[in-house]
């Protein structure tokens, strides 16, 4: 009994082909293209392959010459079957590498014969005096074939960004339209809660405007985050730099973020920052910037939880360049803010980062700034980090993975170059 791989597009053919060779007492593998088919037999290692030729993507010949290139699979052989009937498609086949050709359509009658013929060493070849100049045209081919894929692949990109731009323009506008009706709406209400205004409202009626009112800072929240990521994007991120000292930014973003913490049990321990000098930066957007780190630890650990802050002063070492600063040759300030909750998966760490980017659900949304795992509309990050970027920062996550039962944690490291040489490459808007 052997194994064998069958790589085939049409599920009609796969079943055919899987009951005849399973009936003759063979394991019959399925790939329903190239790529998969490449990856079944890395894993599978199987005796033999049957090769559509015809496959999307990667055609049977390419999968073929790619299967023939592991180490491990080069002698597994390879039959070409398809349905082609132009002339040279066996020597074709052969030559990306085939062991042996099954024309289309399959002789359920032969077929499990021929199989065991290729199983037993059969093999067949084009013959010497042709191969040179079958080889010279599946180069062509092949050639061909990447500068079709390259112009699809500039085209695709080249939509790709205009649908990006797309949606820049109508994140800008829908800010901007929103913003007008919404300070419209903050201004009546700010009007009809003032005790002095003289209005005189029943209980009720004040809770009811309380609520739109929460309902209002919240849209608030998300209209001027679209607009910060839109500067962000646009390079027009207004930055009013000053000296600052690092503890009053960590203290007022801790201050901000207090109350959240502690509706959820959690602990927010952080370093005192004594003694650190000073950085040249935006005090408000480096106090939204941690402000959203520190949010986040609190919405994605459990209650009870604990969210650290502290960090070192990295002196220079001229070595700047292996950490992803070409320019900088001066110290930095490292801040940590480490949470004890969920973590986060390798493959999410960069694009977390993205704006809109959620690992989760988007439908659990959730409205409240506390709540475990009740994510806003993934702006803080991109954010966060186009404010850091701006300050010519960095800052990027370390955790060990996603684990909501074992909670091994995540800790975002923010980098801001201290040296005020560094002020050149500030983007002010
Ligand atoms: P939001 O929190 O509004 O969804 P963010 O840009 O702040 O957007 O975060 C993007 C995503 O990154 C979140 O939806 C969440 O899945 C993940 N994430 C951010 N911070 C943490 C953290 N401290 N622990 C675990 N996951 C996080």
């Amino acid at each position: 009994m052997s194994r064998i791989l069958y790589v085939e597009d049409n599920p009609a053919n796969r079943l055919l082909v899987k009951r005849v060779l399973e009936a003759a007492g063979h394991t019959v593998l399925e790939a329903v293209d190239g790529l998969e088919g490449i990856r079944v037999a890395r894993e599978a290692k199987p005796d033999l392959i049957l090769m559509d030729i015809n496959i999307p993507g990667m055609d049977g010949f390419e999968t073929t010459t790619k299967i023939k290139s592991i180490p491990e699979l080069k002698d597994t052989p390879i039959i070409a079957l398809t349905a082609r009937v132009m002339d040279g498609d066996r020597e074709m086949a052969l030559t990306a590498g085939c062991d042996g050709y099954i024309p289309k359509p399959i002789d359920v009658n032969l077929l499990p014969l021929q199989v065991t013929e290729f199983l037993g060493g059969k093999r067949e070849e084009v013959p010497a005096a042709q191969k040179s100049a079958y080889l010279r045209q599946y180069s062509q081919q092949l050639v061909e074939r990447l500068e079709r894929k390259i112009d699809e692949l500039t085209r695709a990109n080249a939509e790709l960004q205009r649908m990006d731009e797309l949606k820049s323009r109508f994140i800008s506008i829908a800010a901007h339209e929103l913003r007008t009706p919404l300070t419209v709406m903050r201004g009546y209400l700010t009007i009809l809660l003032d005790p002095e205004a003289g209005f005189q409202l029943d209980d009720k009626i004040t809770e009811m405007l309380k609520g739109m009112e929460k309902g209002i800072n919240r849209l608030q929240r998300i209209v001027n985050d679209m607009l910060d990521v839109t500067k962000i994007e646009g390079g027009t991120l207004d930055l009013h730099l000053s000296p600052l000292a690092i503890k009053d930014i960590i203290h007022g973003a801790v201050q901000q973020q207090l109350p959240f913490a502690q509706q959820r049990g959690q602990q927010i321990i952080a370093d005192n920052f004594h003694g650190y000098p000073s950085i040249y930066g935006d005090a408000e957007r480096l106090l939204q910037a941690f402000s959203n780190l520190i949010n986040n630890g609190i919405k994605y650990t459990p209650d009870g939880g604990t969210i650290r802050i502290y960090g070192q002063v990295i002196h220079s070492d001229g070595d700047w360049h292996k950490q992803g600063f070409p320019a900088y040759t001066g110290d930095m300030v490292e801040i940590i803010v480490e949470d004890s909750g969920i973590g986060i998966d390798p493959e999410d760490q960069e694009r977390i980062f993205l704006r809109f980017y959620e690992v989760k659900d988007p439908s659990l949304h959730s409205t409240s700034q506390s709540q475990y795992l009740g994510g806003g509309i993934g702006l803080g990050l991109a954010i966060a980090r186009g404010i850091i970027e701006a300050h010519g920062g960095r800052v990027w996550v370390e955790s060990e993975g996603h684990d909501p039962e074992k909670c091994p944690g995540s800790k975002f490291h923010v980098t801001i170059p201290l040296a005020p040489s560094h002020q050149r490459s500030f983007s002010i808007g």
